[in-house]
């Protein structure tokens, strides 16, 4: 029985929906991708942030699986010796995951072009798990230039070639037209779910939201599908009092994720989470996909044209600032707290900018780093409470 037949049967409340998700988010040993595994026999395929096409793995066959790290609640006991010490967690666990065998389920590992040391994790990979599937996703950095869609394309279909001889399935045009319909899908609810936390914070809380959709990295879409449809109706029928907070943007968390105590610790210091990048890879397009034509060519264009903004892509060289102030205007955010992994290059170097542009408009902001080890948050939670008092008394 699949998760959302389990809710539905039981009668399950929201809170119950939500601690489940939290759960499976968590849980190291990935039961929900074993449980797939053994019903369907499918190949499992472990994708790194940020951003992989995980349409062509479905209409594989296969099973994306998103892999965020330890989440910090692994001791990294091989990595260590295996991995520069001084890079972001998230690379290290992740390789730490692999050495501890919690990923003895994954048959392949996809890791996309976003950082060195994202391209370092990937040559690593391949000298410690010899024979495992290994594919190094080459994204286009200059997407302005006329040969990025010829070129892009081509990287599809070589990562098509190689998963089918992964799966022993060819990736038929029809099979991936259908895969896109069910991902378009999948970001249309997603939208639909951030839409009405944007709207309705208190009754939409950050944390509950960033659980279920962060199920969707160890579910298949169709399923996860389901399970927002029903958290979706299930949602508005719980009023929660309203409170004075603050509206806030956060930004930095587009890769290494933080622990999920700190987005809880934001709220309850009285910061309404009303725009954020924490897993969004899954939110990467803000179009639907075209469902018809040649598919590698639609996932190509969408690439290039219509992602969101984070510090590893910059379709059209639009600009990050301008797109977070015009985000501040739309969803009437009173500030920005820049929360950026450790040794994270790409996250620290963008929020010096963004943070001048923001300051510059007359937005206060807060900023700090995390780890995914990060245990402690009572300084957080200080500075945290202090920043939501100085806007709501002194702006
Ligand atoms: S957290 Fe930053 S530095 Fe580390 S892999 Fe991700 S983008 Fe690269």
């Amino acid at each position: 029985m699949s998760e959302t037949q389990h809710f539905r049967k039981h009668g399950k409340s929201w809170e119950e929906i939500v601690a489940h998700c939290r759960v499976l988010v968590l849980d190291l040993d990935f039961p929900a991708v074993r449980a797939w595994k053994q019903q369907t026999g499918g190949k499992a395929v472990g994708c790194f942030p940020v951003y992989t096409p995980q349409e062509l793995i479905a209409a594989a066959g296969g099973l994306p699986v998103t892999l965020y790290g330890g989440r910090g609640l692994l001791e990294i006991d091989h990595a260590d010796s295996r991995i520069q010490s001084f890079v972001c967690s998230i690379a290290r666990s992740t390789l730490e995951l692999g050495l501890a065998n919690h990923l003895d389920w994954m048959d392949g590992f996809v890791v996309p072009s976003i950082c060195d040391v994202a391209r370092n994790l990937s040559g690593v990979w391949q000298r410690n798990f010899p024979g495992q599937f290994v594919f190094y996703l080459h994204l286009p950095q200059n997407v302005d230039s006329a040969s990025s869609l010829v070129y892009y394309r081509g990287e599809l279909e070589r990562f098509r070639a190689r998963l089918a001889e992964l799966t022993g399935r060819a990736v038929s045009d029809q099979a991936l037209q259908s895969a896109i319909r069910t991902y378009n899908r999948n970001r249309e609810l997603l939208a639909e779910l951030y839409r009405r936390r944007t709207v309705q914070p208190e009754q939409w809380p950050a944390s509950h939201i960033y659980a279920l959709a962060g199920v969707g990295n160890v579910l298949p879409r169709e399923e996860h599908n389901q399970l927002l449809e029903a958290a979706l109706a299930l949602g508005e029928s719980r009023p929660r009092p309203k409170r004075d907070w603050v509206r806030v943007a956060l930004r930095g968390m587009f890769c290494e994720q933080p622990p999920l105590e700190l987005l809880e610790v934001l709220e309850e210091a009285g910061c309404a989470v009303v725009d954020d990048d924490a897993q969004i890879g899954a939110r990467f397009f803000l179009e639907p996909v075209a469902d018809n034509g040649d598919p590698l060519t639609a996932l190509a264009e969408a690439y290039l044209h219509q992602t969101v903004l984070t510090p590893v892509n910059n379709p059209g060289q639009r600009s990050r600032s301008e797109d977070l102030l015009g985000r501040c205007r739309e969803k009437w955010i009173q500030g920005v707290v820049f929360a950026s992994a450790k040794f994270c290059e790409p996250a620290l170097y963008d929020a010096v900018r963004l943070k001048r542009a923001v300051e510059h408009a007359g937005l206060p902001t807060l900023e700090f780093e995390y780890e995914e080890k990060m245990t402690v948050f009572e300084s957080v939670r200080m500075q945290a409470e202090t920043f939501v008092e100085s806007v709501l008394f002194f702006s």
